[in-house]
């Protein structure tokens, strides 16, 4: 068991077996650098030197009466925050021109809840239409919706919908109780039938454990999930979780890492929580640990990084922003 042996299997394509696995996930910290190289390698192999940027909007923030752990959107969270209904769609690609107008190639409407009533969808498809207009790629973060309602969404011009599993099916049962995982299972599945690139990763540091972090991976490979946000806890007072400790950045990194393995021909996009585990100056490590995107800008309810660092650090690093040409 080596790990050239693994990264030999994963860029011909073959499965890992579960020693593979076992052998990644008990590497030491100090073979992480190691780790982080061949993931890179796995990377460039996959998708070249370009580093694919989103952006995001808070589309209709807060009054969610789902009771994830994490989120300080939902109803039983104390933190304080945005509050406010759906953004008319003039003002969702309004925004979205500026994140094109700063390199960003996909631009996410991100609501929270779980649920989507008759208005909303129609404010959903009429913002859809609006950023597809300016030639950005529309992804969706809507809650639940069904085969026939993404199916209208994509005749919109719908290009992503994004639908995080958050975490393992064993782990789940710890940070959400209002909804079951299967049903989050079946909108990703609702999402791929329907011809959208669907766009489901998770949230690490809830305190689950590697099995849990294999578990969702294997899943998402499974399911033909082929771009997977990663996203780190960073804990917001007022939420359950507002006590656990941020993750190291060597742990964060082995993630990164591990995922690049398992899911070898997926876009791994690093996503919120940068900023805690890596700190401002901390991004240059990360582009060439694995992902292949990153979100740029603001996040739902914590400021991010400013785009123009990110954009010097991907150059700095030896790659390209996505949206830019080949000679820029
Ligand atoms: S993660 Fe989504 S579903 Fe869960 S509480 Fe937050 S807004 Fe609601």
């Amino acid at each position: 068991m080596s790990l050239n042996a693994a990264y030999r299997k994963a860029l011909d394509g073959a499965s890992l077996s579960d020693a593979d696995i076992r052998f990644l996930v008990a590497l030491p910290d100090d073979r992480v650098p190691e780790l982080m190289r061949l993931a890179h390698l796995l990377r460039l192999a996959r998708f070249g030197d370009r580093v694919e940027l989103c952006a995001i909007i808070n589309a209709r923030s807060g009054g969610c009466t789902e009771d994830c752990a994490f989120c300080a959107q939902s109803i039983r969270s104390a933190a304080d925050g945005p509050r406010h209904g759906l953004l008319p769609a003039g003002e969702i690609t309004e925004a979205a021109r500026v994140a094109g107008a700063h390199g960003a190639t996909r631009f996410g409407i991100v609501a929270s809840g779980k649920d989507v009533n008759e208005r909303d969808f129609r404010g959903f498809a009429a913002a859809v239409e609006g950023v597809a207009g300016l030639g950005l790629a529309p992804d969706l973060s809507p809650g639940i919706l069904d085969r026939a309602q993404l199916q209208a969404l994509k005749k919109a011009g719908l290009a992503g919908y994004h639908h995080n599993l958050e975490t393992s099916a064993s782990f789940f049962p710890s940070i959400c109780t209002t909804h079951s995982y299967e049903e989050d299972v079946r909108a990703v599945r609702a999402g791929l039938k329907a011809g959208l690139r669907v766009c489901s990763g998770g949230i690490f540091g809830l305190g689950e454990g590697w099995d849990d972090r294999v578990e969702m991976a294997l899943l998402l490979a499974s399911l033909g999930v082929d771009s997977v946000p990663v996203n780190f806890l960073q804990p917001i007072p007022g939420t359950p979780l507002a006590g656990r400790r941020v993750l190291a950045p060597t742990e964060a990194l082995k993630i990164i890492g591990l995922y690049r393995f398992l899911l070898p021909d997926a876009a791994i996009r690093l996503c919120g929580g940068r900023l805690p585990v890596f700190g401002p100056d901390g991004g240059r490590d990360l582009l060439v640990s694995g992902v292949s995107g990153l979100m740029v800008g603001d996040y739902l309810t914590v400021r991010g990084r400013d785009v123009d660092r990110d954009i010097a650090d991907i150059r700095a690093a030896g790659l390209r922003p996505a949206s830019f040409a080949v000679d820029n």
